[in-house]
């Protein structure tokens, strides 16, 4: 697995946020300019890499300067490590904002913790550093429990950097009317909100996220969202409690919230509180697919986008496989055994490396 977090020894306080830049490391590639973020690489010896920039100097270790040029870290000198949370390389980054959250899913992939300390900050300069034409993603917990900030940092990041995007995540229980005006002075083709929503039906929506009264509240800011212009990905993961439910879903979508710009199904990840319930949630999709059959069908036949999340390819039906994208994160992609020689593996997005090796799908590897 690609390592998001390294070792470092740093003589100050306070979490601070760095550049890496080690220029004589891509010949023919100039920067733009020095930033007073950026620490530049001075020497290198088999302990580990000397860095200096205006601030002090920095030492990485356990890892080769050339796999880390151009990253951004946020940097703990009191633990003595640093989060890799821009890697230069890599269009898959996110800052974890937040580990609260007002919802208690039953297949939550990063359980709530009740500590948050606020990066904003520290976000915000590491995401003017990012590369160009970035897509940073930010999740939780619930981002929103911290709306202000958060609309503030996208308001300030998107005004000095036109060509960054960014892809939130949120449970969409938190925005007013309120809100409104701080939304649209977003620039919106720029931003799109990640919802979940899990069920037609109130009462099975409610009991996956463990809150009453959320799948009412989540219709009324989905309208809100519509209101002012946003672009909204829905997301179901797909669970036994919701799988037949899949084709009245579709229905529900195109009458109640055409404008979504996709429909993502998803397939469960093996962590957290899904690890906890898997026996009782997880539907292998290669032995029954037709209710999430029947669901694509209806939705594509009212114009509404849907994709394919963390499905092993060979587990979807031919027919429907091009709906089925690689969007597992490069650092926690894994493959099986079954995967060896198969010829679909570079389209694939395989599995999370945190799968169980008797990984569920009847057919694994049969059609591929
Ligand atoms: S066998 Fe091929 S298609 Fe199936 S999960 Fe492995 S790489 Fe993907």
């Amino acid at each position: 697995m690609i390592p998001l977090r390294i070792k470092v020894e740093a003589n100050a306080e306070q979490p601070f946020v760095v550049r890496l830049r080690s220029f004589e490391a891509i010949p023919g590639i100039e920067p733009r300019g020095r930033n007073p973020h950026d620490v530049c690489l001075e020497s290198v010896d088999a302990n580990g890499a000397e860095y200096v920039g205006e601030g002090g100097s920095l030492r990485i270790l356990g890892i080769d300067p050339s796999e880390i040029d151009g990253d951004v870290l946020l940097v703990n000198p009191q633990r003595g490590s640093a989060d890799r949370i821009v890697r230069s390389s890599s269009p898959h980054n996110t800052f974890l904002v937040t580990e609260r959250c007002d919802q208690l899913c039953v297949m939550c992939s990063q359980p709530p913790k009740k500590h948050h300390v606020d990066l904003f900050e520290q976000f915000a300069i590491a995401a003017m550093l990012a590369p160009e034409g970035a897509t940073i993603g930010i999740s939780g917990g619930e981002p929103t429990l911290f709306k202000a900030q958060l609309l503030e940092f996208l308001a300030r990041v998107m005004r000095a950097r036109e060509d960054l995007h960014f892809h939130i995540l949120t449970n969409g229980q938190h925005f007013e009317d309120a809100d409104r005006e701080a939304m649209l002075a977003l620039d919106r083709s720029r931003v799109v909100w990640g919802v979940p929503l899990y069920s037609a039906e109130p009462e099975v929506h409610d009991e996956v996220v463990g809150k009453p009264g959320a799948h009412e509240k989540l219709l009324s800011n989905l309208a809100f969202l519509c209101r002012v212009g946003a672009q909204v990905e829905l997301r179901t993961v797909l669970m036994r409690p919701n799988l037949d439910g899949l084709p009245k879903l579709a229905r529900f979508l195109a009458v109640s919230v055409p404008f979504i710009q996709t429909w993502a199904i998803m397939q469960i990840e093996n962590i957290g509180y899904a690890r906890q319930n898997w026996s009782r949630l997880f539907h292998d999709s290669s032995s029954d697919f037709r209710p999430i059959a029947r669901g694509i069908d209806f939705a594509r036949s009212r114009g509404i986008d849907v994709q394919l999340y963390n499905f092993p390819l060979c587990t979807v039906p031919m027919p429907y496989r091009h709906h089925a994208p690689s969007t597992i994160s490069d650092w926690k992609r894994s493959y099986m055994e079954a995967c060896q020689d198969c010829r679909l593996r570079s389209d694939c997005g395989g599995f999370f490396e945190w799968h169980p090796k008797e990984h569920g799908y009847v057919s694994l590897g049969r059609a591929a």
